[in-house]
């Protein structure tokens, strides 16, 4: 029966493919193709893993003292059952040879398909069988870990052409775990929980393929295998569609694959209006590495590196000066001479480190975690990291041009200690003796209070980017990444579109320079408007610089300006866009 479930579009465009469910706790599992020829050794793969852990649970066996609880043993008897049992083995095996995937993917797939008949059972001793079943992979895979690093020749990923499209339902993802997933088999999204500008959705916009957060009961509803149409503008995803649904999404599919072949090739044209104005089009990285795709995209530099992506999912460890060193200069280097803006660290809300103690993070969850210990105000009160990350971000910009964004300042007395940090850093260079450039430093403008009190951080900073994410958040108390509200996260909301003329306008009068490094950026929505508010730099992710080019090249500012202070003083912005612009889609 073919079903739809809604939720909140984050990323364009059309998906179809197979469901792949995963787990929060097994997304680092590695999912890739294995060759048809491969299957037997994979499989081979698989039965030496079983071997292992079958040892592995008899020799506890054995071993248990004879003290020891009855149920103990009884609890590895239930083990090594489960272990043997045609269910997981010979299943994961259909995986390996049908589908041709990794014995790791192959077993987790089965798991999740086995997970839902426990679920679904009557009796509460069987239902709780699922832990054991759960814990019982969990050994295979580490033992197919172990059996990988030994190997001499780790599996290449195989072109998967050939093979079925397919999509990854969830029921949450971390930010940082989404990029697991980046360049990877997945054509699309699905996830029960989140909002449009969460920092997964977010992650999963800059992967370019089509998304769908906040579908509330998308991991329940949708099974293993199931074919899936990811429809990310309306923000639906239909469930083994009928033949003529996917026939006309097919075809939606290849209309849009047309259309970004025709924006590609704007890639190299200057942006530049109607009437002559030339705008910066900058692009939104989470890694050095995505510098290539912001150079091949025609952004003119990186317009915000959210540096926290370094800081996470790297267990108790934080990367050291030189480790960061090292990724600022590769992006610096990779942008060729190109602007490169580096964020300070945004730890904190829904980009926790892991090293945060069980307290920290439960006491982050039962408050409010975008209010609390986060980005600038974290990095003061770890000075000694502080300094560091500055440090090597000064360091790297002895290669090419770099600007050093400090995200959500709301108080002065955050610019002071930022400043002094700032100069220490450079005084502990200098006292090493090692080189550095000039830096402009910046501040993002992403709560009200920096927005109504822009004139007083004006003088301190060379230029402000305004952070539209956090702005709606802040100005509308609503939490980006809860999808209970998300029909209230609006950014025409005449009290957010002042704050950001206001900005736009002050900044520009102080002689700042300022940009929107918010998804409002890449937004086409709002490029008219931004434009005709007097904005000239847009930084965004790098599949949307195209689009929002196009824009640009269609728009008159002289017409413009007018417009927009129409559509500011209008009680229904949106509307008043949509009429005067033409622009709300
Ligand atoms: C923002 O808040 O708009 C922003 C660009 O920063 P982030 O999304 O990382 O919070
Ligand atoms: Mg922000």
């Amino acid at each position: 029966m073919s079903i739809q479930v809604f939720g909140v579009p984050v990323s364009r465009g059309v998906a179809i493919g197979r469901a792949v469910l995963v787990a929060s706790s097994r997304v680092d599992v590695a999912h890739y193709y294995i060759s048809p020829v491969d299957t037997d050794a994979e499989i081979d793969r698989l039965r030496q893993a079983r071997d292992a852990v079958a040892e592995e649970l008899s020799t506890l066996q054995r071993e248990l003292p004879a003290d020891a609880p009855a149920e103990l043993g009884a609890l590895l008897d239930v083990h090594l059952m489960l272990l043997h049992d045609e269910s997981l083995s010979g299943a994961t095996k259909t995986w390996i040879l049908d589908r041709h995937y990794n014995a790791e993917w192959a077993l987790s797939a089965q798991l999740e398909v086995l997970a839902r008949q426990f679920d679904e059972m009557e009796d509460p001793y069987l239902r709780e069988r699922k832990a054991d079943l759960e814990q019982v992979v969990e050994r295979l895979l580490k033992s197919l870990t172990r059996s990988q690093r030994g190997a001499t020749a780790a599996p290449s990923p195989r072109d998967f052409a050939g093979e079925d499209p397919l999509v990854l339902v969830a029921s949450d993802i971390a930010p940082a775990d989404m990029l697991h997933f980046k360049g990877g088999v997945f054509t699309g999204f699905v996830t029960d929980v989140g909002g449009r500008t969460s920092h997964t959705a977010i992650v999963a916009r800059s992967m370019d393929i089509p998304a769908v957060v906040g579908a509330r009961e998308a991991s329940r509803l949708i099974r293993q295998d199931d074919w899936v149409i990811i429809d990310g503008d309306a923000g639906v995803a239909v469930v083994n569609p009928s033949p003529i649904v996917l026939e006309e999404y097919r075809f939606r599919q290849r209309q849009s694959e047309l259309e970004r072949a025709r924006l590609n090739r704007l890639r190299h044209t200057p942006a530049v209006t109607l009437d002559g104005e030339s705008i910066e089009l900058l692009a939104n990285i989470e890694l050095p590495e995505d510098a290539r795709s912001a150079l091949a995209a025609g952004a003119v530099g990186v317009g915000l590196f959210r540096s926290e992506f370094l800081f996470m999912n790297r267990g108790d460890s934080l990367p050291d000066e030189d480790e960061q060193f090292e990724a600022y200069r590769g992006a610096v280097v990779a942008m060729q001479g190109l602007p490169v803006t580096i964020r300070t660290v945004d730890i904190g809300a829904d980009k926790p480190l892991d090293r945060m103690s069980a307290h920290e993070l439960r006491h982050e969850h039962a408050l409010n975690p975008a209010l609390g210990l986060r980005a600038i105000r974290w990095s003061l009160s770890e000075p000694g990291m502080f300094r560091q990350q500055l440090r090597a971000i000064l360091r790297a910009s002895a290669y090419g041009k770099v600007r050093i964004l400090v995200p959500m300042v709301a108080h002065l007395r955050e610019v002071q200690m930022t400043l002094e940090a700032l100069a220490r850093a450079r005084q502990q260079l200098d006292e090493a003796g090692r080189a550095y450039g000039p830096v402009e430093i910046g501040a993002m403008i992403e709560i009200p209070a920096a927005a109504i009190s822009i004139d007083r951080f004006l003088p301190h900073f060379d230029f402000v980017s305004l952070g539209t994410n956090d702005l709606i958040q802040y100005t509308l108390a609503i939490d980006r990444a809860d999808e209970s509200v998300a029909h209230l996260y609006d950014p025409w909301h005449p009290a957010v579109l002042h704050l950001i003329a206001k900005t736009i306008s002050h900044a520009r009068a102080a002689g700042r320079a300022v940009s929107v490094c918010g998804e409002m950026a890449g937004d086409p929505a709002f490029t008219e408007l931004l434009l005709g508010l007097g904005l000239r730099s847009f930084s965004m992710h790098p599949a949307q610089v195209a689009s929002i080019k196009q824009r640009v090249l269609r728009a008159d500012i002289g017409r413009l300006e007018p417009r927009a202070a129409a559509v500011l003083a209008s009680d229904d912005p949106a509307q008043a866009a949509q009429s005067l612009m033409g622009q709300v889609q």
